[in-house]
């Protein structure tokens, strides 16, 4: 077993954890620091989730721990939990069997961290790192990672067969560590992009949002571009054109609903368009609904009718990511102007307006029923567009007016 280099000092995530690692070997088991994890460390990125992959068994592993939680256990996944933290200790495995180019249908627990780093998808991901600084690198993970490559583990073709995701993973990083994809690796991705239409549309959602958000946008969408991944995935295949015209724009720094409202906008998608566009992404309702709102507004703002009204109704996300969109796409706005507008609106919900359904009842201005409604929604808009100042005497002279005008 190779081991190349020696890392002398952990960050603190892992310093916190080597405990867990210390106490699985004492029991007779390895123990290693694994994954996303590991990479990172090794260049010098910040780390977040801390996966520990072991020798032991689940049902060993939750001997040896007071505390585990079942979190993944079919999939030899145990969280051990220590002083406040989880961390997920998962048993060596190989998976086979790959029947329709996605998730294998059953994992094998094995004892040889050989086999485990073997199943990896890229080689900076197949890296193990013991309690003792030693990196075990089976692929040339390191050297990988010096050449800025992402290399599948063994022969590409057959690791995109066995899981179609790896495709859209291979881009994520590529977008997120602005690494190169190894030529035989890219031709793999060429080769074999229609099987992305047999894997959910969830895990592709994830992967395609974390590359949108890594530091390469425009190198990942062009990828998905150039290597026939797009026309595999919903709405961006029946999107050529606008989707090239979008990779042309500088996408860096753009938050989740900015990504999709991008999208959205670029292809032209009317409300329930737009629904359905989230829908095909199985994206939640409260993501479509922001994104819809910023779309919307966008288009409001490209036909320069984006007025109080308009912005009211967008509410602040909608128009804060309207405005950072509006510059990308050089509509002819002024950078923060939508959200200056807004910050000056008198109300920002009808629970801001000076005065109640229960003050106009007390008043005697109106009777419960559909009429209060409608003065209430009246009241509202005209303060919006400032033709009424939010102010309680003015509106309850205001409401017995409409109310006049209503009855005649
Ligand atoms: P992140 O920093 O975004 O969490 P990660 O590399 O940790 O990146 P995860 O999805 O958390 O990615 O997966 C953890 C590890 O599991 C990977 O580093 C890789 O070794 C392995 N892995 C994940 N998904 C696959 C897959 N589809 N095929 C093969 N190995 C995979
Ligand atoms: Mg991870």
């Amino acid at each position: 077993m190779a081991i190349i280099v020696k890392i002398n000092k952990f960050p603190i995530e892992f310093e916190e954890a080597l405990p867990i690692l210390r106490k699985i070997e004492a029991a007779g088991f390895e123990a290693y620091f694994v994954g996303g994890s590991v990479r990172d460390t090794i260049l010098g990125r910040e780390i977040h989730d801390v996966d520990i992959a072991t020798s032991a068994y689940p049902e060993e592993v939750k001997q040896i721990f007071d505390r585990t939680v079942d979190t993944g256990i079919q999939h030899g996944t145990v969280m051990v939990l220590d002083h406040g933290n989880g961390y997920e200790v998962t048993t060596f495995r190989t998976e086979s069997t790959y029947q329709d180019y996605r998730r294998p249908d059953e994992v094998t627990f094995v004892r040889s961290l050989e086999e485990d780093l073997k199943r990896r998808d890229f080689t900076i991901n197949a890296l193990a790192l013991s309690e003792n600084g030693e990196i075990t690198d089976l692929f040339s993970g390191l050297d990988d990672m010096k050449n800025h490559l992402i290399r599948a583990v063994g022969v590409p073709d057959e690791r995109f067969n066995e899981d179609a995701l790896r495709m859209m993973r291979a881009i994520r990083f590529s977008s997120q560590l602005d690494f190169d994809i190894e030529p035989e690796t890219e031709g793999a991705i060429d080769r074999h992009a229609h099987l992305l239409e047999k894997i959910a549309i969830e895990r592709i959602h994830e992967e395609f949002v974390k590359m949108m958000m890594g530091v390469r946008p425009n190198l990942g969408l062009n990828k998905m571009i150039e290597m026939g991944l797009a026309k595999h995935v919903p709405d961006f295949k029946d999107q050529e054109t606008a989707l090239k015209q979008l990779s042309q724009l500088p996408l860096t720094g753009l938050d989740e609903i900015q990504i999709w409202a991008l999208f959205a906008f670029g292809f032209k998608y009317d409300q329930a368009r737009i629904n359905k566009f989230m829908r095909n992404w199985k994206s939640s309702n409260q993501l479509t609904e922001e994104v819809s709102k910023t779309a919307l507004l966008l288009n409001e703002v490209a036909e320069g009718q984006a007025g109080n009204l308009e912005l009211y109704k967008a509410g602040e996300t909608a128009v804060v990511a309207a405005d950072h969109l509006a510059q990308i796409l050089s509509l002819p706005i002024e950078p923060d102007k939508l959200a200056s507008k807004y910050k000056q609106l008198q109300i920002k919900t009808k629970r801001d307006l000076a005065i109640s359904a229960k003050d106009l009842i007390t008043n005697k201005v109106l009777t419960p029923g559909p009429q209060l409604g409608q003065v209430l929604n009246n009241l509202e808009q005209s303060v919006v567009e400032n033709k009424l100042n939010n102010n309680y005497v003015e509106l309850l002279t205001a409401a017995k007016s409409i109310k006049g005008e209503g009855s005649n």
